[in-house]
This record gives structure tokens, sequence and C-alpha cells, in this order.
């Protein structure tokens, strides 16, 4: 049997985007929406990067904003829901 890992929504607040033309790595906040008021608190993917402005597939902007609706809905819930995370790494 695997070894399962138990992961609450707060746990899954990073995601971060790399770039497949100069490998930049972009983490996002899930969780910046609560910190305030200004655009520059609240959550925005971004469509390319900022490092080269290539643009990133367009599903992934539309699928992180999706995740972040997530994220909000279900950290209200966060001691009901749980994820599991089976570890399927070959014991030592
Ligand atoms: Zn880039």
């Amino acid at each position: 049997m695997n070894k399962q890992i138990i992961v609450s929504m707060k746990d899954l607040r990073y995601a971060s985007i790399l770039c497949p033309h100069c490998n930049t790595r972009v983490t996002l906040d899930f969780a910046k929406e609560f910190g305030g008021e200004s655009d520059r608190d609240r959550f925005k993917s971004p469509h390319q990067c900022p490092r080269c402005h290539a643009n990133y597939d367009s599903a992934i902007p539309t699928a992180l904003d999706a995740m972040q609706r997530v994220y909000s809905n279900l950290r209200e819930h966060e001691k009901a829901v749980n994820f599991v995370v089976e570890d399927e790494t070959p014991a030592p």
C-alpha cells in the first residue's frame, strides 16, 4: 500500500507556471484575493511570461483563475474537505 499524504486546501495556496521558452518560473498566490482592496493585492493569472513576454498557452490562465475560485470556495470548508496525495515513491 502506498503512503498517503493528507493535504488541506490552505496547503494548495501556491501554484507556479514554468515558461517553456526561457524556463522562468512564476509563483502565484491563490490567497491574494483575501489580502486587500487594490488591484495589486488581487489574484490575476498572468497571460505571458514576465521575462521573455512569450504568451502562455491560453488554457493556463483560464484554468488558474478557475482554480483560484475553487480555492476561495473550499478554503471556507478546509476542516471538512481535504485532499489525499498518494506517494508512489518506492520505499528505500
Ligand atoms: Zn519566458
